[in-house]
């Protein structure tokens, strides 16, 4: 998608602080962050939301949901970490380029604390 954000960081048309690419994801650090690690993980794939995924999307799924926990750690995120889809405006999302909050450190906002 041409005047997508997340597509341009994607694409490299927009600088972000990458953590980890490879052939189907990528993974940055959100530009206000909420948590003391607070990345973004996108598929290099343009899909809106989870609203949008099909079963094509299985493997893809796959992967970005295999990669979390091993990010979580290179991050020193040993003792836990939260994940967050926001999906749809009442879903709170703004960006839509599907995308998987990874938070986690001392300072993490949430449910529960
Ligand atoms: P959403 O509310 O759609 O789930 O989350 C969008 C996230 O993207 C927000 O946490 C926001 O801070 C982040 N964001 C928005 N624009 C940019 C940008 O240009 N670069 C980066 N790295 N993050 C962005
Ligand atoms: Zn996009």
């Amino acid at each position: 998608m041409s005047d997508c954000l997340f597509c341009k960081i994607g694409n490299g048309d927009i600088p972000a602080d990458i953590v980890y690419k490879d052939e189907q994801v990528i993974v940055f650090k959100d530009i206000s962050p909420k948590a003391d690690v607070h990345l973004l993980m996108i598929p290099r794939l343009h899909i809106n939301s989870l609203n949008e995924l099909n079963a094509e999307h299985s493997a893809l799924i796959s992967h970005m949901m295999l990669l979390l926990p091993k990010l979580a750690k290179d991050q020193g995120l040993e003792h836990g970490f939260r994940t967050i889809i926001n999906t749809g405006k009442g879903g709170g999302q703004e960006v839509f380029h599907l995308h998987i909050h990874l938070m986690g450190g001392t300072n993490l906002p949430g449910f529960n604390n």
